[in-house]
Formats: structure tokens, sequence, C-alpha cells
């Protein structure tokens, strides 16, 4: 006779964390929200992540590492640093490389304002900044909403200048406007994609002209006049700068349930945030665990601080010498398994019509594993082995993980 299944056994579904979790672990799920959400306040760009990464780092006994100078072999628990906007976190295990590594990567960076390379003038009696935008954004979301600004410069000298404007309540903050809705009929009338262009997102930084009406763009001179005083800035300094636009928002509980969190810079200092834990707090040390907390993947990962430049293989190549391992780098990438970590979409009961209902990841399931992305017929697309899907499943039953899978959106839509 054939053993009787339980039908209900046979169906792959995901359950809420709400239903399956104790009182306990619900007032621990709210106790990290509220780590997380002063972690969110403190970093707005993609340099103060992996500052502020690197001390919690330190915290735990991980030391910075200079490619050019040698490994003190003692210290198992290394900081790899990429001009400050990347970072790989490296604990050897026992045999060192020997057996491959571990490896968990998230990005650092999200969308932005970024300046063009002649940012400052002056229209009408307002001085502007003339932004870049960088990464995929809506453009609607910008106007009308208070902004922030932060970044590096350098001046003639190589003094390296620190700006951070906005985020203290005595600080000023920056805006771009809106068109009052008694003048906007002609914008209405246009498809949202192109009813804000993007030259017409411009912030505006000041009004006050200089007193001497016999000199040109008065306003324009008054700001950098501002900005000389206070950060010895000349005109074609801005051009060296990276100076960043973000919103200023502060991370905030969302519903009456405060079951939900709201800020700038989730997408992907969630999984940075949640993956910088985990390897810190993990006690198998037996073998190699690497977290790369990359920059630039919102424009596609490329340039010197992106996952796809050589950081990664410069890194390996230099501890393969140092620990005078038997492996070469192709051999080490062989033996080693990573899992690339950043945020997806959940169903959104609002627009039904973008998802596929039944290969959705939703809200409060648990963490999603994607198997793949891509667009149209796959293309792009890095897809899971199935025995790498298996061993991840496996492991997250045995120790109680609360996860589902998803698509993001319908096929097509991206
Ligand atoms: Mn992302």
């Amino acid at each position: 006779m054939p053993k009787k299944v339980k039908f209900e056994n046979l169906l792959f579904k995901s359950e809420s964390f709400w239903d399956k979790v104790n009182q306990k672990e619900k007032a621990a799920a709210f106790e990290f929200s509220e780590d997380y959400k002063k972690f969110l306040n403190r970093v707005k760009t993609e340099k103060q992540v992996v500052t502020e990464t690197i001390k919690l780092a330190n915290q735990q006994g991980f030391k910075e590492v200079n490619l050019d100078e040698d490994l003190n072999l003692k210290n198992k628990k290394l900081i790899f640093n990429n001009r400050g906007k990347s970072a790989i976190f490296i604990h050897l295990g026992e045999n060192n490389l020997e057996q491959g590594a571990k490896v968990l990567l998230a990005h650092v960076d999200a969308p932005r304002l970024d300046l063009k390379v002649k940012p400052l003038y002056e229209d009408s009696g307002i001085a502007y900044f003339k932004p870049h935008y960088y990464g995929g954004i809506k453009k609607y979301h910008w106007p009308a909403i208070p902004l922030e600004l932060h970044g590096t410069l350098i001046l003639k000298n190589k003094q390296h200048i620190e700006i951070s404007l906005g985020s203290k309540k005595d600080e000023p903050i920056f805006l771009i406007s809106d068109l009052l809705p008694h003048l906007e009929q002609e914008r209405m009338d246009k498809p949202l994609k192109k009813a804000i262009d993007a030259e017409e997102l411009n912030i505006i930084v000041g009004s006050i002209p200089l007193t001497d009406k016999k000199i040109k763009n008065r306003v324009k001179l008054a700001v950098l006049d501002w900005l000389n005083k206070n950060y010895q800035i000349k005109e074609v300094d801005l051009f060296t700068a990276d100076l960043h636009f973000v919103p200023h928002f502060e991370a905030r509980d969302i519903g009456f349930d405060r079951s939900m969190l709201g800020a700038y810079g989730h997408d992907d200092r969630v999984c940075v945030y949640t993956c910088l834990q985990a390897f810190l707090e993990s006690q198998n040390n037996q073998q190699t665990k690497i977290l790369y907390l990359a920059d630039k993947e919102e424009i596609g990962s490329v340039g010197a601080t992106s996952a796809q430049s050589l950081f990664l293989e410069n890194i390996l190549d230099y501890l393969i010498k140092h620990t005078h391992s038997s492996l070469s780098l192709y051999d080490l990438f062989r033996k080693s398994q990573a899992i690339s970590a950043d945020v997806t979409a959940a169903f959104d009961p609002d627009y039904k019509s973008a998802y596929d209902v039944h290969n959705s990841a939703h809200l409060g399931h648990g963490l999603v594993l994607e198997k793949y992305l891509g667009y149209r017929g796959k293309m792009m697309t890095v897809d899971a082995e199935p025995k790498f899907i298996r061993q991840l499943i496996n492991l997250f039953d045995q120790r109680k993980v609360i996860w589902q899978t998803g698509h993001l959106g319908k096929v097509d839509q991206l």
C-alpha cells in the first residue's frame, strides 16, 4: 500500500511572518528595525555607508589592509577600502583560502541628483545648481521635496573638503520648484514620462544678490562668495566634486501598527545592513567569508568602484600571495559560492496589472529568493544552479528562516 499523502504538504506556499512567529520573535524584529532606522539616518551617500560599515566592523576587530604593504597573517579579520566608495570585508577561515569562500554582495549607492560639470548659474535673480540625475529616478518625485547636500571636493592645494548640509535642523535645505496647479494646464496633458524634463530639475541654492549693482551675475557670485568663505571653494573646484542631493526624509515607521518602514535608500542599504550583521555575527570560522559592498549598481555596475571593477580580483590575488596559497585565482572562484543581495518588488494591490500574482513576492512573507532576473527572453540573466537553490532552501528551512520566492513584475514589464 502506498503511503497516504497529506495533499496540502504538496503545495509550495509562503506564509506571513506575522502568522508564523511568537510574541518574542515579533518584539525582536521591531528591536532590530530600531537600529536599522538609526543606520539609515546616519548614511545618505555611498561614501557614508562605507565609512559607517567600516566603523561597525572595526568594533568587531576588523582592520583595514593596505594592498601595498605586507599582510599580518595573525589578523584574520580584514577590510579593503576602495576609494572610500566600496569596501570588501574578509574573515579568513582556518585554512585561509584553500576551501574557497562564501561571498555576500550588496550595493551601497542609491538614486540621487549629482551635479553637472559646470553646475552653478543664475536665472532671473535666482541661483541654481544644475543636476544630472543618477540611477533610475522617477522625475516627478523630486520637485517640492526638501533636499540635503552631501559630498567631497578637492581644492587646488589638494585639501579634501567634505560638505554635509541639510540633515540637521539648524542647517538649510534645498529645493526644486514645482509649477502651481493654476498654471499647469499644458503640462497636465503630457504623458507622465514627459511631464517633467531632466533640464527642469534645477536646484535652488540662493537669491540674495551682492550689493554692488555694477557686477554681473550678482546672485551666482553671492553663492560662490558664501562657498568660498565657508569651504574655500572656487567655481573650478566644483568640477572636481562628488556632490549629491538626496531627499531629506527621516526613516519612519508606517501604519497604525508600525509594521512597515519608510526611508530613502532602502535599496540596497537594507541588504547592506542585514548582510553586514549576518557577516559579523556568523560563528562559523572554518571557511573564508567575504562581504562585498559595491558602488555604482544603480548605473549598471560600471567604473572603478563597481562590482565589475577588478577590485575583488586584486584583493584575492594579494591574499593568495600573502597566505602562500596553492590555489590560482580561478581555482578560488571555482571553489566559492556567492549570493548577490538586492531589493525586489512585492505585489502591490494598487497596481495589480504590473504583477503576475502567482509569481510575486508578498509584503511580510520574508526574504525573497530570486532564481533569476533578466528582461524579455531572460536576457542578461544569471540563472542560479538548481543544486545551489536546493542547498539554500534546505539551509533556510533547517534554520527556520522565513523565505519566499517571486519575480520582479510581469514578463516584458521591465
Ligand atoms: Mn538595488
